[in-house]
């Protein structure tokens, strides 16, 4: 029977939920238990796929073509486990699940309300991801924190896995603040205990505390905490502030969080296997030197944006020992003539672009490969970043002027990069991409090939538009190596220029299967030739 780890947050957001919901999922991995993720946002969008990145950050997307929010790019980078559809749920999916229910008659004359309907479908994702990855252990996630109108029917539906399930079967931990104020140079527990009493009100009684701290509390506010809070002292867990994320699990582990879980579980405490993990927090703890990438984007504003390929960065740096240095540059600010490329890249080792969307910013991206290109300066482009690669070679180097993509220009004379015939119909933006998994077959001797090792890869994907193959020719005539393709439907996925240093770039989206401890190829490879400048 699968048991359920609930995540709820109070006090104030952004303290490290998904951290905390990741620690616990790899400790008791690390136990060998076999486990799964899962996040409750509780806004209105059925995805965060139609969002604004500088709103909302990246779009991590599934293997299996969901687009989902950023933390589960933390689930996977921890944990080492591919999440899935009924990883990342939304008010907005669970209501149109419930409205579509309802059109097709399938409530059978009921009055349809937030209990039991919303509160049902909510109950029914939280088992859905139980069965279909067949986890011991799911570990949920819930958006925002207590008190929140929005999140209320998602607390309500644990309210009822608490009761239908058992204590045996459950576990909450609540995620708090314990803050420090100046002047009484004390740690304040009210704010948990008004958070804790928020959560009771609605039926919930936390099994344990995770209290985000500058330093550990001590056994007197520990104390505190579990009187006003009913937690047992043993619960009342420290998260103190660190120097890398990766040190987290291992705090936590010291506290014994997952001993706690387990016994509740009534499941045998196996013996945890952690020396990877310590070997990680080593080698980033003790990097040797350091090197500048410049990342070239028009979301610079709002680093996470691109978090997971910042992530994929630092991998391909843990492996070589360097600190990765992010030069966050907005694309935009690149188009002005007054801007120096040569000053804007002079200690940069290699130039990276990555995915995107729209017009803006574009010019100063192609004006950045060119740069990366003339200059001989190690490259990778990914998604939008290979469209521009191509755009960029047909203009500068086959003499084809007003190469576009229709995406910028629906007009464009030469439209080298297009959209698909299947997706030339679509109306709804939400969903209609092409998403997650497709298959690539590597050509012999190239630098794919030697980057995957391999012939036959799958990576993920999240673009609508796609290299057209009538302009294949001219730019092969000109030096460019197509050497990655989806057989299937013929359409290019990886190409490269051997007469460079290291010129690479993809339509699909690398970063999202980099993991701390084994970067991702295209990554790994693009550190190392930066690495000799
Ligand atoms: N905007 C481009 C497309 O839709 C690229 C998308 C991306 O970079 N993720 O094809």
């Amino acid at each position: 029977m699968t048991k359920y780890v609930f995540v709820t947050g109070g006090v104030v957001s952004g303290l490290g939920k998904g951290i905390t919901a990741s620690s616990i999922a790899l400790l008791l991995k690390s136990r060998g238990y076999k486990v799964f993720m899962q996040k409750f946002d509780p806004y209105f969008n059925v995805d965060p796929g139609t969002m604004n990145p500088i709103q909302h950050g990246e779009v991590f997307v599934t293997y299996d073509g969901h687009e989902t929010d950023l933390d589960l790019g933390h689930y996977e980078r921890f944990i080492d486990e591919e999440l899935n559809f009924t990883s990342n749920i939304t008010s907005g999916k669970i209501y149109k699940s419930v409205i579509d229910k309802e059109r097709h008659g399938d409530y059978l004359g009921a009055t349809v309300q937030m209990v039991p309907h919303i509160t049902n479908e909510i109950k029914n994702k939280v088992y859905e991801a139980g069965v279909t990855s067949g986890a011991d252990i799911v570990i949920t996630e819930i958006g925002g924190t207590v008190g929140d109108i929005e999140s209320q029917s998602f607390i309500e539906a644990l309210r009822q896995i608490q009761y239908e399930k058992g204590s045996t079967n459950t576990f909450f931990v609540h995620c708090t603040l314990v803050p420090f104020i100046y002047g009484s140079n004390e740690l304040k527990t009210k704010p948990t205990q008004n958070s804790v009493k928020d959560l009771r009100n609605m039926g919930i009684r936390p099994d344990a505390l995770v209290c985000r701290a500058p330093y550990d509390t001590g056994e007197s506010i520990k104390n505190k905490l579990s009187l006003f809070c009913s937690v047992p002292v043993s619960n009342v867990i420290d998260s103190i502030d660190v120097k890398n994320i990766y040190e987290i699990p291992i705090n936590y582990y010291k506290q014994k969080i997952d001993e706690i879980i387990l016994k509740q579980f009534e499941l045998p405490i196996k013996k945890a296997n952690l020396t990877y993990w310590e070997n990680l927090i080593d080698t980033v703890n003790n990097l040797k030197g350091e090197i500048e990438i410049a990342l070239v984007g028009k979301y610079v504003e709002l680093h996470d944006a691109y978090i997971s390929v910042a992530e994929s960065l630092r991998h391909a740096g843990y492996k070589y020992n360097v600190k990765i240095n992010i030069n966050w540059i907005d694309s935009e600010e690149l188009e002005s003539d007054k801007k120096n490329l040569k000053e804007v890249f002079k200690n940069s080792n290699g130039i990276i672009v990555p995915g995107g969307f729209g017009s803006r910013g574009i010019e100063g991206k192609i004006k950045a490969i060119k740069y990366a290109r003339e200059n001989n300066i190690p490259f990778l482009g990914i998604c939008l970043g290979m469209q521009l690669a191509v755009i960029e070679f047909a203009r500068n180097v086959c003499g084809i002027k007003d190469a576009s993509s229709t995406e910028f220009d629906s007009t464009c004379e030469n439209p080298i990069i297009d959209l698909m015939a299947d997706q030339k119909s679509i109306v709804n933006m939400g969903g209609t991409l092409r998403l997650g998994n497709y298959e690539c077959t590597i050509s012999k001797g190239t630098l794919a090939a030697k980057d995957y090792n391999t012939d036959k890869i799958l990576e993920r994907h999240r673009h609508r538009y796609e290299f057209n193959n009538k302009y294949k020719e001219i730019l092969e005539k000109k030096g460019m190596v197509f050497s990655g393709i989806n057989e299937k439907a013929n359409l290019v996925e990886i190409i490269e220029l051997p007469s460079h240093k290291h010129f690479i770039a993809c339509q699909f989206h690398p970063e999202f299967k980099s993991r701390p401890t084994r970067p991702a190829p295209l990554f790994d490879s693009f550190i190392k030739a930066s690495l000799d400048k």
